[in-house]
């Protein structure tokens, strides 16, 4: 088993390296041994397979991969946490750890130069603050990884795997299923993380997909998608108007031009319906 993820065992590196947890930077690590052995699996590393993986904290999930993946590069935006790295991945020679924020990285660049012939896949218990924002980087860079594998809160993990057209349908849950298909994965209870955090977790994975399942302009159809949830409990003729700085006519007119009712409410709609809206903008 896992040493790392033994909680008497991080207590005593954490001392030993006198490190104190960053709540700003969303340091809550992995204490129970059951979930970094099955993420680590349940993402694709193995054989043949390169795994980026952000925010490797002490390396309890990074250990787990560089025991399955052909090489990992952990991207890990704390420096006081490169000694403890270099401790406790000290056995395994197919790691690579970079003291960066993932936000700044060329990841197409990073994939091209350390990862040659190699797929590649994401893996990682994501810093919760910028859950969103990192995982639409690693969807809209294009980045050719065949699947992204991570723990997020479980309100956030909903939220991505919902149905496009239901209830729970977001913002992102489009923008997520434009890129790929999500499924979720396991639940992790708040109480498997040190120091344990408010809410629950789940690991969710979203399998890439070649090409979008619409045609239509990126940059349109996100406008799109951005203006119709702004105002979600208003009809989709308001927000759009008010979003996309349109008058009433323009956008009842764009909206019969596109074949969508207009008192439709943006959480109703189908990947199809704002494609056709994007493509008659
Ligand atoms: N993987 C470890 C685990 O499961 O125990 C730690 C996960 S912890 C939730 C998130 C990690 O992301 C922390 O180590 C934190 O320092 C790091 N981090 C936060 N913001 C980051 C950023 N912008 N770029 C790279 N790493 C970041």
């Amino acid at each position: 088993m896992n040493k790392l993820s033994d909680i008497g065992t991080i207590k005593s590196i954490l001392s030993r390296h006198g490190f104190t947890f960053s709540k700003s930077l969303g340091q809550n690590f992995l204490i129970n041994p059951t979930v970094c052995p099955r993420m680590a699996e349940l993402s694709g590393a193995g054989q043949g397979v390169g795994v980026i993986e952000i925010g490797p904290g002490i390396g309890v999930l990074t250990n787990e991969l560089c025991g399955l993946a052909e090489k990992v590069v952990a991207i890990e935006l704390d420096k006081r946490l490169l000694p403890v790295l270099e401790e406790t991945l000290g056995e395994y020679d197919n790691i690579k750890v970079i003291n960066a924020d993932v936000m700044e990285l060329d990841l197409n660049s990073l994939i091209a130069e350390e990862f040659k012939g190699m797929e590649v896949v994401v893996c990682a218990n994501l810093p919760y603050y910028i859950t969103s924002p990192i995982l639409m980087k690693l969807l809209e860079d294009k980045l050719p990884v065949r699947a992204i594998t991570v723990m997020v809160q479980k309100e956030a993990a909903q939220r991505i795997c919902a149905k496009v057209g239901s209830r729970a349908c977001g913002a992102v849950t489009v923008a997520v299923n434009y890129y790929a298909e999500s499924q979720l994965l396991f639940h992790v209870s708040a109480g498997s993380f040190m120091p344990a955090p408010k809410v629950d977790s789940a690991v969710i994975r979203l399998d890439v997909l070649s090409q979008p399942p619409v045609e239509c302009d990126d940059k349109r159809f996100f406008a799109v998608v951005k203006a119709a949830f702004s105002q979600r409990r208003k009809v989709i003729s308001n927000s759009l108007s008010a979003g996309l700085s349109m008058s009433k006519e323009q956008t009842l007119d764009l909206l019969e031009r596109a074949g969508v009712p207009a008192n439709a409410r943006a959480e109703q709609l189908s990947l199809r319906q704002f494609a056709d809206i994007a493509n008659q903008l």
